[in-house]
C-alpha cells in the first residue's frame, strides 16, 4: 500500500496551530512528541487514514527553524508511507534522484524515514516513510 502518511506544516507555535485546526475538526486526539534528531517538538492529528504534522523548531539550528525563517510557516513538506523504504530508497537512487538521506532513519510516530530533496520532486520537500 502507499498512501499520503501525512502533510508536513512547519509552525511557530504548536498550541496556536492545533487550536486553528481544532475549531473545525470534531473530537480530535492530538498526539505530542518530540523528536530530538530534528530538533523539532511536534503535533498529530489523525484525518482518517491521513494525519496533519505540525512541526515547532526546539532550536534556532533546526531545519524548521530554517524553512521558517526563509519561507514563513506553511507546508514544508509531504509525507508518502511506502512498504519498503530500503528498496524505495534504492529505486530512487538508480534514476538520479537526489536524496537526502540515503539511510532510513528514526522519524515521528515510530516510522522509518528518509527525505527526498525538492530538485528532484518538483519543488516538494517529500518524505518517506515505512512502519517497523
Ligand atoms: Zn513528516
Amino acid at each position: 500500500m502507499q498512501r499520503v502518511h501525512h502533510i508536513g506544516i512547519a509552525v511557530e507555535n504548536l498550541e496556536t496551530a492545533v487550536a486553528t485546526y481544532q475549531a473545525f475538526l470534531d473530537d480530535v486526539e492530538i498526539e505530542y512528541e518530540e523528536v530530538p534528531s530534528q530538533k523539532v517538538k511536534v503535533a498529530v492529528i489523525p484525518l482518517g487514514d491521513s494525519r496533519l504534522e505540525f512541526l515547532q523548531p526546539t532550536s534556532p539550528d533546526s531545519p524548521i527553524a530554517g524553512f521558517i525563517e526563509k519561507r514563513g510557516q506553511g507546508i514544508q513538506h509531504i509525507c508518502i508511507e511506502v512498504n519498503d523504504i530500503n528498496e524505495a530508497l534504492k529505486k530512487l537512487e538508480e534514476k538520479g534522484y537526489k536524496l537526502i538521506d540515503k539511510e532510513p532513519r528514526e522519524g515521528a510516530m515510530g516510522m522509518k524515514i528518509a527525505f527526498v530533496h525538492p530538485k528532484s520532486t518538483g519543488g516538494v520537500l517529500l518524505e518517506l516513510s515505512q512502519k517497523k
